[in-house]
């Protein structure tokens, strides 16, 4: 690869799939958004190489696809017929939740959500009551982010406007679903 600002050759380690619990190194670079990031040498310029990528755990039973826009988000697409019939593919599928994100932003807040035990969903829900009581009016305001799990229980967001931080109580929220 060579750098669209200077030109210079720019080694980097290509990632197309992680798996957790083979790199649990590599989970800590996806969570970073870091992942597929390669700097230059001569003009230190960050390049972020967004090609598609899965990220697996098996132990968490999740499975998230960054696939940038225009790019397939069927999931079942790939996987031949005689194997999506199969009883154990079923059952995998029932015990695995998949997702598809677009950009890597929404890769590690994912991948954090999972890794804290908590329902993806739930949070998205939160997310989106907390920004209609701050901001009744606003459309567009996707600035909140899943930063974390407290050890009390207590689960944060960050405002990427840097307003503030909001808190959530240990309770409701953390409720996870089966077969999601
Ligand atoms: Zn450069």
């Amino acid at each position: 690869m060579s750098c669209p600002e200077c030109n210079a050759r720019v080694e980097f380690e290509h990632w197309e799939s992680v798996t957790t619990t083979l790199d649990p190194e590599m989970l800590r670079v996806v969570l970073e958004g870091r992942i597929n990031l390669a700097t230059c040498g001569k003009c230190e310029l960050s390049i972020y190489v967004d090609t598609p990528f899965l990220l697996s755990s098996p132990e968490n039973h999740y499975m998230i696809w960054f696939m940038t826009e225009g790019m397939p988000s069927e999931l079942d697409d790939d996987v031949p017929e005689f194997f999506k019939s199969a009883p154990k593919y079923q059952e995998y599928r029932q015990k695995t939740r998949m997702r598809v994100v677009r950009n890597r932003r929404d890769l590690a807040e994912k991948a954090l959500i999972f890794e804290s035990g908590l329902d993806d969903r739930v949070i998205e829900y939160v997310k989106a009551t907390l920004r209609f009581s701050r901001q009744p009016g606003r459309k567009h305001s996707d600035s909140l982010v899943f930063a974390g799990r407290l050890p009390d229980g207590k689960i944060w967001f960050d405002d990427l406007e840097g307003e503030e931080l909001a808190i959530m109580p240990p309770g409701a929220p953390t409720l996870t679903f089966p077969n999601c």
